[in-house]
């Protein structure tokens, strides 16, 4: 009964479906895929937090979870909203309390009847009204009738008719705070609320009350009618969302752990100098199920109180960023495509091949052999840009080509950016040059999460002073520090200077952008180094990343396809990366004639390819060789 049960009610060929794209599915287009009725069956991948989610709403416990974005916790949470009784659902009603009138009454009653309840009264309103006018008419009539007959002076009837006809119309506004104000309505809901309360500031979170700028006199809008429900108590017996939980600030998220621990929470007016601020009602009902997400950094960053409410009382999951690539979940993502499409409601179907595409760009997404990206957010991104291609051109379908057409558009920021950085940077020629350069080396990083850009850096080794410092320039200086303090016990053990003597100047040609990794420059500032101190030049249409171990292992690094294409589309011909990130290499055909990619093991390879081929570089080269033996038995025998 779980949705990752949920089979694809199409015909399947079981004999090339361990090959075959789509995983043996034989269908025309996405029309021929059904589309799950429950969120939780729509969901892909995700299976352990999918599991908790129905566990915890059969046990209505709270859930954390982590994870990068557009990976479905908000789906889950909506999805889990889905799963909950209906039958328990509330109005809630704000009637005006005769004793205090800035302590109005709550009361709850079962969801439908609160329109009901609004509407006699009303209704009860307007008999008075009726009634009232009624009986006004008939004094005044009395009245002037008296005057004209009785007295015979028409004014003073006409004046005393005047101040009755106020007094009434006065009067009656008293009867208006009769009626109750409606707070939280579910009568047409068709599930439990789901409130995404992401980045909602404390009116909207907690409740409000508006502020009156008639403050007395009559003219003022009864203070029960000023409250307006805030997120926690129109998701009561439904769910909460918050994502980015660490960016609420300290006292909302404090308030926010009253209201689950009391399961209901007064609503006041927020700003302080509003009319609103003296009103304070009854307790309103505030009983949801919290789902609180983030990044790792957000659970270390919230409140550590209601971290440990939520953990104590509930679960914590984390959310899988890729998924194994079997035949059947390629299926899945076949019906991915499929439910972006229902979900869009405008978008054309999706012919076989251009489904195909799609699957093949989760796969590259993945950046892991034999894996599917699960950031379906971005791939949604990338069906709805495909298929408004097609709507463009009045296409029945959605072919392979507007999606090869929509992933040229569906960059993401970072990607446009770096792409914009690397065509900026060939224009003032800070790319590749030909050639040699001493202390040169041409890096690479990864910005935001699926770009890569290329990324100089320069070294230069001067007589120190006293004793020798790493100098870099920015915020990097603590990455280049360290870069440097891992080269340095390799470098000691070869090289003739003694480099604690020297002042090593490290520059990062252009940066000005963040994203840039430390560890994955290591080999880059190593290089850089050496070459400087060694005074040897450094191939200059050559591009590397790796991590460095003390002993001079190169160690595997993350991002290395798009590094690797960064490299291409800046001029590089030749890329050095880790060999334990050799199955990780997943670039594009475009790329693959344009670069030559060499895994390495140790840094006397990296100083074997990049260095000038001159005698002073065979000895060096030899004497590092020397250093650590283990790394060159490898060496050898890969
Ligand atoms: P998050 O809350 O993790 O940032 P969302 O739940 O808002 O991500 O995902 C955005 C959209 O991406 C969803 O509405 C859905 O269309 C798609 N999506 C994300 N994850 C999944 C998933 N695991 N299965 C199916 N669709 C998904």
């Amino acid at each position: 009964d779980l949705g990752s049960d949920v089979e694809i009610d199409a015909e399947i060929d079981e004999e090339i479906a361990e090959e075959h794209l789509l995983g043996g599915l034989q269908i025309d287009s996405t029309d021929d895929i059904e589309v799950p009725d429950r969120l939780v069956d729509q969901v892909i991948g995700q299976e352990h937090a999918r599991d908790v989610v129905m566990k915890a709403a059969k046990q209505r416990r709270h859930v954390m979870m982590i994870g990068s974005p557009g990976t479905g916790k908000s789906m889950l949470a909506k999805a889990m909203s889905e799963l909950l009784p209906k039958e328990e659902l509330q109005d809630v009603l704000v009637y005006h309390n005769p004793d205090d009138g800035n302590n109005p009454k709550v009361r709850t009653v079962p969801s439908g009847k609160g329109e009901q309840i609004v509407d006699a009264h009303k209704e009860e309103a307007r008999k008075r009204n009726q009634m009232r006018s009624f009986l006004m008419w008939i004094i005044i009539a009395v009245v002037l009738g008296y005057s004209l007959l009785v007295v015979s002076n028409i004014l003073l009837g006409i004046l005393a008719a005047g101040i009755i006809y106020l007094a009434f119309r006065y009067g009656s506004r008293g009867s208006d705070s009769m009626i109750p104000n409606l707070l939280v309505n579910n009568a047409d809901e068709k599930s439990a609320p789901f409130e995404d309360a992401t980045g909602a500031h404390a009116g909207a979170l907690l409740g409000d009350v508006r502020h009156d700028p008639f403050q007395s006199g009559g003219m003022e809008t009864p203070s029960h009618d000023r409250v307006e429900a805030g997120a926690i108590h129109k998701a009561n017996k439904g769910v909460l969302f918050v994502d980015e939980i660490n960016t609420l600030d300290i006292r909302s998220q404090q308030k926010l752990m009253t209201a689950i621990q009391e399961g209901e929470f007064s609503i006041t007016g927020q700003s302080e100098r509003s009319s609103g601020a003296m009103v304070q009602t009854e307790p309103v009902p505030t009983d949801f199920i919290m789902i609180a997400a983030g990044n790792l950094d957000a659970m270390e960053n919230m409140h550590p109180a209601l971290r440990s409410r939520i953990k104590g009382y509930g679960y914590e999951v984390y959310m899988d960023d890729t998924i194994e690539d079997t035949p059947e979940m390629r299926r899945k993502y076949a019906r991915f495509v499929a439910q972006e499409v229902a979900k869009d409601g405008r978008l054309p179907a999706f012919s076989e091949e251009a489904i195909e595409e799609v699957i093949l760009t989760a796969r590259r997404r993945a950046g892991r052999k034999g894996h599917l990206t699960l950031e379906l957010r971005n791939l949604g991104g990338l069906v709805r840009v495909s298929g408004d291609i097609a709507r463009g051109e009045d296409a029945e379908r959605v072919t392979r080509d507007h999606v090869l057409q929509a992933k040229g558009r569906s960059r993401s920021i970072e990607q446009q950016l770096a792409d914009d950085y690397i065509e900026r940077r060939k224009d003032y020629e800070l790319q590749v040059a030909d050639g040699y350069q001493v202390g040169r080396v041409n890096g690479l990083a990864v910005m935001g999460e699926d770009s890569g850009i290329m990324l100089p850096v320069m070294a230069e080794v001067t007589p120190s002073q006293g004793p020798g410092q790493v100098i870099a320039t920015g915020q990097l200086q603590e990455m280049a520090e360290e870069a440097v303090q891992n080269v340095s016990a390799i470098i000691k053990k070869f090289s003739d200077e003694d480099i604690t003597e020297k002042d090593i100047h490290i520059q990062f040609v252009q940066t000005g952008q963040q994203g840039v990794d430390g560890d994955s420059a290591s080999i880059t500032v190593a290089t850089a180094v050496i070459s400087a101190l060694e005074n040897v030049g450094v191939d200059q249409n050559l591009a590397m990343t790796g991590s460095l171990s003390v002993r001079g292992d190169v160690l595997p690094v993350g991002g290395v396809t798009h590094k690797i294409e960064a490299a291409a589309k800046s001029g590089c011909d030749t890329v050095i990366i880790p060999k334990a990130n050799e199955q990780d290499v997943m670039i594009e055909d475009e790329y693959k004639e344009m670069v030559e990619i060499i895994p390495v093991e140790h840094i006397s390879e990296v100083l074997d390819i990049a260095l000038e081929g001159e005698p002073e570089k065979d000895s060096l080269v030899d004497r590092l060789k020397s250093i650590t033996g283990s790394a060159l038995e490898k060496t050898g025998e890969g």
